[in-house]
This record gives structure tokens, sequence and C-alpha cells, in this order.
């Protein structure tokens, strides 16, 4: 079966086709082809890369129409140097990330327009993320209509969460609007913890339980605690902005900043939110970038400021390890994912470093080399610590197969 995944941002689709033939494990196969428009470069004009058949091939599109784009986008999978598919109806699903599935939902789901509704009416808690997931549905949806279209949420891995760690300890009734800790980057939470797993050959049950942090550190950044493959706790809550410093998000500030910011000073909430997801973080402190690269370099030439960003990532990071090491009560694995989290070695060694009291040891020569899907502690280290590449894309995938095998053993 092939499968289209399509995922909107602010100011690109990313698409991807997958084969899938039997029932996926987690041998990630090269997609048949992808595609990635970015309309953020230029002003009225889409940049459309498209990769298959060992090809890369760049155009400028006079339009960011969503519909036109993933109509190209279909375009180059039926012609020329990148056609992979004879017609369309080859095609057997779309799947779409959707970053915020709110309260109801805690798995994927077949596009309905129930679904759709409820997509829409948790909007107002993801205004930069859920409109445009939306709107790629229906563009999917008047191209492709006799195609099936899945959703993937990014909270749904954190549906089992208990209560306590998410209900906020405001008034009840933020509760009973729907104002909770959801948690974000679960598609790439759930394949690091299974990926984890099969690396330390330990799923973990009652007697032997598996307690695993991982630790997504990209350019958003979370923790998830994960008993036995089932998420108990992350740092990100009601938005993706709760938690660990990220590159120009502030992560967990106290709440009366803002208060203080609007009293005092007149902000709006629009200017709070622009700098609390914009100019905060690794870019608000460096002043710099939030590129940890960039910020290394800075600091190693002598930046007071870029030295300085760097270690209150490291610190909120070793912060937030030791609360997930005592909501697991206790760890078994560490694995560290994302761009900063399978790269920046030295980020990885700082973070380990402050936790030597857990008697966890890394290796430093095997730890410099950043080798993917590999244990980085020494033999006799107590915990475990993992870089996993992350495979988002194909989680995704993964979810709408097994969506597509139940659907069809209810029929
Ligand atoms: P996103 O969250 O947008 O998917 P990524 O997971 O690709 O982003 O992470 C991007 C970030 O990863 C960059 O901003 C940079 O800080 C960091 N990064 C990427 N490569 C390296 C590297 N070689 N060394 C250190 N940091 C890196």
């Amino acid at each position: 079966m092939k499968i289209l995944l399509l995922d909107a941002g602010s100011s690109t689709i990313k698409s991807h086709l997958f084969a899938i033939d039997q029932t996926p494990t987690d041998n990630v196969p090269k997609p048949l082809w992808q595609a990635q428009a970015d309309w953020g470069k230029e002003k009225g004009k889409t940049e459309f890369t498209v990769k298959a058949h060992g090809q890369r091939i760049v155009d400028i599109l006079p339009t960011t129409v969503q519909e036109e784009l993933i109509k190209h986008m279909l375009d180059t999978l039926l012609n020329g140097k990148t056609k992979v598919l004879d017609q369309l109806s080859d095609i057997t699903l779309v799947g779409h990330r959707v970053v915020h599935g709110g309260p109801n939902y805690s798995r994927s789901m077949l596009v309905t327009p129930k679904v759709k509704a409820e997509i829409q009416r948790v909007a107002s808690f993801a205004p930069l993320h859920n409109p445009i997931n939306l709107a790629d549905i229906e563009a999917a949806e008047k191209v492709l209509p006799h195609t099936p279209q899945v959703v993937v949420f990014d909270t749904a891995f954190h549906s089992t969460v208990p209560d306590e760690a998410s209900i906020y300890p405001g008034p009840y009734n933020w509760y009973e609007q729907g104002i909770r800790r959801y948690g974000f980057h679960g598609i790439s939470h759930q394949y690091c913890a299974r990926r984890s797993a099969a690396i330390l050959g330990r799923t973990g049950n009652r007697e032997q339980p598996f307690r695993l942090i991982n630790c997504h550190l990209g350019n958003g950044c979370s923790l998830a605690a994960i008993l036995n493959g089932q998420s108990i706790d992350t740092t990100m809550g009601f938005t993706p902005l709760e938690g660990l410093m990220m590159g120009s998000r502030s992560g967990t500030i106290d709440p009366s900043i803002l208060t203080y910011l609007q009293r005092v000073h007149g902000y709006s909430a629009h200017q709070l939110e622009q700098i609390l997801n914009k100019e905060s973080g690794l870019k608000g402190i460096s002043g710099l970038s939030n590129d940890v690269r960039t910020i290394e370099k800075a600091a190693q030439e002598g930046n007071k400021r870029a030295t300085l960003a760097m270690a209150i990532f490291i610190y909120r990071l070793r912060y937030f390890i030791g609360a997930m090491v005592s909501v697991l009560n206790g760890v078994d694995a560490i694995a560290f994912t994302g761009g900063i989290g399978e790269n920046a070695a030295s980020v990885r060694a700082q973070t380990c470093a402050g936790l030597s009291f857990l008697h966890l040891q890394l290796d430093q020569t095997k730890n410099a080399a950043s080798p993917p899907d590999q244990d980085i502690a020494t033999p006799d280290s107590l915990v475990r610590v993992l870089i996993v590449h992350t495979q988002e894309d194909w989680e995704i995938a993964r979810e709408c197969w097994h969506m597509l095998q139940a659907q069809r053993s209810i029929q």
C-alpha cells in the first residue's frame, strides 16, 4: 500500500510517500518520494523541492495557495523525473500530522466532518498550528476526494498522563473548559520509546518496569517520562511553551511576569505571545541565534551571553530530568533525540555530568561520535544513555497503516 504523508507548518508543507507491503517494523524504509514546499523565503513565492530516484529538483512557484501547492506536489508524483506513480488512485491513504487533538482524541482518527469540527473547535488552543493543519486536510480532500484521510495527533501519546500531572492547580473550571496539560512531540516520543526498548531489549512490565526519560531536543524541546511504553508525564503543557528552555521559546516562567508587563508596560496578548515564542530561549538570552551550533561557537570565542544561554539550557534540562526521575521513581534509560539531542555531544556530556548521583556514566569517546541508535553509557553505568534518531514521518506512516488494518477488520 502507498501512504502519502502531509505535514503542514506555518511556512512549509513537507510530504513523503511510503510503500508499505508488510506489517511495518522499525527497519525504516526510504520514502519512494519526498517533497517540501517552503513559502517563508520570498513573499508570494514558494520554493519547491522534490526528491525521488536519487534526483533532487528545485523550482520556484508563483503561488502560496495550499491547494495549488498540493496539486503541484501530486503532479510531481505522476510526471517528469520524479514520477513514482501511474495514477493518483494508487495512493491508498493520506496521513496528516495535527498538532492539537484536544481533550477528546487519544488516538489517530479517520477524517470525518465530526473530526474536522473537533480540530476546528480546539484551534483556539493551538492557533499557530491547527488552522493550518485543517486547511491542509481540506486541500487534500479536494485534490484526492476518494482517498481516505487519517489524522495523527502530536498530543495523543500523552493521553495516558494521569490527572494529578495533567490538571493545573488553578480553578477547577479551567479543567472543565479544556485548559489542562496536553503535551506535544507525542509522535517522536512514541517512536523513540519503542526504539529505545528495542535497542535495549526491554519492554518492561509490572514486575520489571522499564523507566525511560526521552529528551526531544530540537527547535522545540520536551521530555517525556515513559513507563513500560506509556507516557506518564511530559514537560510541555496546555501549549508547546511550557517546560524546557528552547530555541526561541522561554519554557516555564513565572506567569506574573506577563501580568506585570501588561499592567506596567502595556504589552498586548499578541506581543507577549510573540516574545515568549519567538524572542526568548537560546535566542533571547544569547541575542545571537536559536541554533546551538552558532551559540556554542560564540561561547568558545568568549561571548558571555552565549555561554550564559547554554548554561541556562543545560541547567533547566537537568532540573526537569530530575523531576522526571522522581515521577518514574527512578530511571533505567535516558534517550536523546532531535537536532540537538542527536548531534550536540557537549549538551549530552554536560547534562549527564550533573546526573552522576544516579550512577550514570557516559562513555565519552562514544558520546563524542554521536552514533545514532546506540547505547553510549559505559558498561558499568546503572542508567543506560541512548541516542535515538527520531523518525516522525515513519511513525505517522505506521499509525496510518495500523489505522487502516483496524478499519478493514471492522468491515
Ligand atoms: P525541529 O524541532 O524544527 O524539527 P530539529 O530537530 O532539526 O528541529 O533541531 C534543530 C536544532 O538542532 C538546530 O536549531 C540546532 O540548534 C540543533 N542542531 C542541529 N545540528 C546540530 C549539530 N551538529 N550540533 C549542535 N546542534 C545541532
